[in-house]
């Protein structure tokens, strides 16, 4: 099938482009951008008024396959995926058993390829079992189609294997992914340190419990010349140092999740495990400084941290509940309210942080628009109003702060591979 796209606002931040226009797309290539175009196609879109960016790029996700399927499968997880405008996801480890092997890559990898409607990378655990005892088999993950390493659940305390594994990582031209908490400061922890965590008698995190691991991470990846990428910062600490290890010239990147620049500590009025997320929900004045750094270019990515869970570890307390809430779903939608159309980001930003600099991050060739690139795309109706309804999602999981919550910007297309593989109805 081939597709003609008519009339939308092409945002391609690989060739900085932001113009109204037209693409044809056929054997899962774009053949053509131009303005214009008289082609016939199968199915002609009609996207005026819309953003048509090239498929979104989701480097922080959650699957729970293998071990937990009740709360997310490949299938489920990359089914959501594709409603919330992405084309490519990078998945996370910390699966039960862990996967910290070539064989379980390999599970992964080919249980995708037979249900997932979208690109489904792997990132492979950096020590054995994430006991933090034992360095990987990272070569053999590498071979087995691993596109990056990360041990996010937690940090590699043992800087003696961390340090190993990043010259690992270097040799191989992976990147670390590096969730970063020190251990014994995060303590059994819930919410952010502050006045609302004792007026609500919970134990808190510090900031410096993710301020001295950034810090830490950087001058590893610097001695060993490991690209590293920092997932979800919450902190102000963790900006200042990531813009100061730019300006030193170091090769390192960061991230924001929606949840992030979206709330803060003082939206917690009870305690509702739906509020309960590692990094925890920070200050105003970390809120400002995320979205300060995603203006001037210190964050570079947009991700979700998408962390579906079933109903019965998202009850009670937040002192017991698990971490986590979904994204896959809402993460368009809240950067369009909260970013885009509050003229924090262009739209061109927009693509630039949730496709461009993620396919940069993962080192593949996406996140462009170009003729003869990959026909991923993404269509976004940024004048459609609605409220976010958990009921709506197709991700097991329901864990979200955001139901009910007023919002500008749907998803209307997802294309993969040259295939419509999510069309909003
Ligand atoms: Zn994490």
């Amino acid at each position: 099938m081939d597709i003609l796209i008519k009339n939308g606002r092409i945002l391609d931040p690989s060739l900085q482009k932001d113009e109204i226009g037209d693409l044809y797309i056929k054997d899962g290539k774009i053949q053509k951008a131009e303005k214009g175009l008289e082609t016939k196609a199968d199915r002609v879109i009609d996207a005026d008024g819309c953003f048509v960016m090239p498929g979104l790029i989701d480097i922080h996700v959650h699957l729970r396959d293998p071990g937990q399927e009740y709360k997310e499968t490949i299938e489920s997880g990359s089914a959501a995926a594709a409603k919330g405008g992405f084309t490519t996801i990078v998945a996370m480890p910390n699966t039960v058993p862990v996967i910290d092997n070539k064989d379980r890559v390999s599970y992964v990898k080919n249980k995708a390829e037979m249900v997932s409607p979208i690109h489904v990378i792997q990132s492979g655990a950096i020590t054995v079992g994430q006991k933090d005892q034992e360095i990987t088999d990272i070569e053999g993950m590498v071979q087995a189609g691993a596109g990056a390493l990360s041990e996010d659940g937690k940090s590699v305390m043992n800087m003696k294997i961390y340090r190993e594994a990043m010259k690992e990582a270097a040799r191989l031209n992976v990147p670390v992914l590096a969730h970063c908490e020190d251990k014994s400061l995060a303590g059994g922890g819930c919410m952010n340190e502050d006045e609302k965590a004792k007026e609500l008698n919970l134990p808190g995190i510090c900031n410096a419990t993710e301020d001295a691991i950034i810090a830490r991470d950087i001058i590893l990846a610097h001695d060993t010349g490991a690209r590293l990428h920092l997932c979800h910062c919450s902190t102000k600490g963790s900006v200042e140092i990531l813009r100061q290890a730019k300006q030193a010239g170091y090769d390192v990147t960061g991230e924001v999740c929606p949840h992030h620049f979206t709330l803060t500590t003082d939206d917690i009025s009870t305690d509702n495990p739906n509020y309960k997320m590692n990094p925890p929900l920070r200050s105003e004045e970390d809120k400002k400084a995320l979205i300060e750094g995603l203006k001037d270019g210190t964050m570079d990515v947009i991700s979700t941290d998408h962390a579906p869970h079933g109903a019965k570890e998202k009850q009670g307390s937040m002192r017991n509940a698990a971490f986590g809430i979904v994204g896959l779903e809402t993460s368009v939608a809240l950067t369009m309210t909260e970013l885009v159309e509050k003229g924090i980001l262009t739209p061109l930003q927009m693509a630039e942080k949730m496709s461009y600099n993620p396919a940069k991050v993962l080192g593949i060739s996406k996140g462009t628009l170009q003729e003869g690139a990959d026909a991923d795309v993404t269509i976004i109706d940024p004048k459609a109003s609605y409220k976010i309804d958990k009921g709506t999602f197709v991700s097991k999981g329901r864990n979200t702060p955001f139901d009910g919550k007023k919002v500008k910007g749907r998803v209307i297309f997802t294309i993969c591979d040259g295939n419509i593989v999510y069309e909003y109805k």
